[in-house]
């Protein structure tokens, strides 16, 4: 038997006017999702514990089955990792805007002119930059203006604030330590010390002088912010004894996993929007079960989009989108099936809010109970009842006839 966990991401919800007071995922035709959940033992599901507005980071660790108060320090280690950089444990990550200064220090563009091209050579040239202190500064270009920084050395601390002031017009603000130990001290210094050198590598730099002749704000400095630890973690294979894969969408997301030791599946047009290709993933998740993996983890990132955006159509569309593709995947045999979300991002906040997710499983042997319908209200009815998210893996190891006894 093999085990799926097929993650909507941000698909939960609250009620809505517009939509008669339902949830866009209660205001869906979902017949698929419906099916399964008759087919299927259905209940709520708290990401991390009951109010907590999980981010889509801290509830994919938690369902994996670690603590994400122990691994999850933040969010640069497994942006750094879902670009492919190596982190390694000790590591200090960080995620980096390029932007544009004046001669003044002043920030004038955030996003340096929202630069498409040659972040690569200019990820170079930062990758050149020597300091003293015996750290390696590692420098990756992601899309757009962004990029990763990681420092890797002895005595460095994740206890650091941001250098980026999140808004123009003002200089880059000094990092300071946030807590007194010689770590962060040091580490806020040398931050410091790479966010005034990275001006000085690339004031002058070629691509930089040609964008200035085009009219087009340079990319003249680094501005890091998010400082996080790259955690010592057991890799999920190790853990459970799997042998597992994730086809995902976004870096992050594919960090975590990468992090957790586990295999990728490159999808070609998924975007991690609502326009993503779900028939690529759909292709790409039936070619992968047919192959040895025995646990795959999916994500699928356009509700969660959708719902930041406060696009209420656009949310219940994409859902009937994937619900499709649901129908597909349903016919797969000998899985067992998880589908939930990893935590609720309701079109009237546009943000995750800590309400619980709907889920269901379905898969030979299970208690099927009478919820028929998929969506946050009816599947409070069922065997599930309330969950946590670390709950899951443990459930389905133990349906996977994978567990073993605790006591005699
Ligand atoms: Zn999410
Ligand atoms: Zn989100």
């Amino acid at each position: 038997m093999k085990g799926i966990i097929m993650i909507i991401d941000g698909m939960g919800d609250r009620p809505i006017e517009e939509l008669g007071y339902k949830t866009p995922l209660e205001a869906a035709v979902t017949p698929n999702m419906d099916k399964m959940a008759e087919n299927g033992i259905c209940g709520i599901m708290d990401p991390i514990r009951p109010g907590i507005r999980a981010g889509s980071d801290t509830s994919h660790i938690s369902i994996l089955g670690y603590d994400p108060y122990e691994v999850y320090s933040g969010r640069g280690p497994f942006e750094a990792a879902g670009i492919g950089v190596d982190v390694l444990p000790g590591d200090i990550a960080f995620r980096c805007n390029f932007s544009s200064v004046d001669d003044k220090g002043i920030i004038i563009d955030r996003r340096a002119g929202r630069i498409r091209s040659g972040t690569e050579e200019i990820a170079h040239t930062i990758n050149s930059m020597e300091l003293e202190e015996n750290v390696q500064v590692i420098f990756k270009e992601s899309t757009g203006h962004r990029a990763v920084l990681v420092l890797r050395g002895e005595g460095l601390s994740d206890q650091v604030s941001d250098a980026d002031p999140k808004h123009e017009g003002k200089t880059p603000k000094k990092v300071m330590a946030l807590d007194n130990s010689e770590e962060a001290k040091k580490t806020a210094d040398i931050l410091n010390k790479v966010v005034k050198k990275s001006y000085e590598l690339l004031k002058h730099h070629p691509l930089n002088i040609k964008r200035i002749e085009n009219g087009e704000n340079p990319a003249n400095i680094i501005i890091p912010r998010g400082a996080g630890a790259v955690p010592n973690v057991e890799p999920f294979g190790e853990k459970y004894g799997l042998n597992p894969v994730c086809i995902a969408e976004t870096g992050l997301i594919k960090g975590i996993a990468t992090i957790a030791g586990m295999q990728l599946i490159d999808i070609p047009g998924a975007t991690g929007g609502t326009d993503t290709n779900l028939e690529n993933i759909k292709n790409g998740i039936i070619e992968t079960v047919s192959r040895d993996y025995d646990f795959i983890l999916i994500n699928v990132d356009g509700a969660d989009e959708a719902g930041h955006d406060g696009e209420m159509d656009e949310k219940v569309k994409f859902i009937e989108k994937v619900d499709v593709i649901i129908g597909e995947l349903m016919k797969i045999e000998d899985i067992y099936f998880i589908l939930t979300a990893d935590h609720s991002t309701p079109i009237s906040i546009m943000d995750h809010t800590g309400d619980p997710v709907p889920i269901v499983i379905t898969g030979p042997g299970i208690r099927v109970d009478d919820v028929k319908k998929f969506n946050e209200l009816s599947t409070v009815k069922g065997g599930l009842c309330r969950i946590r998210g670390n709950n899951i893996m443990d459930i389905l190891m133990d349906l996977m006839n994978k567990s073993t006894k605790f006591g005699a």
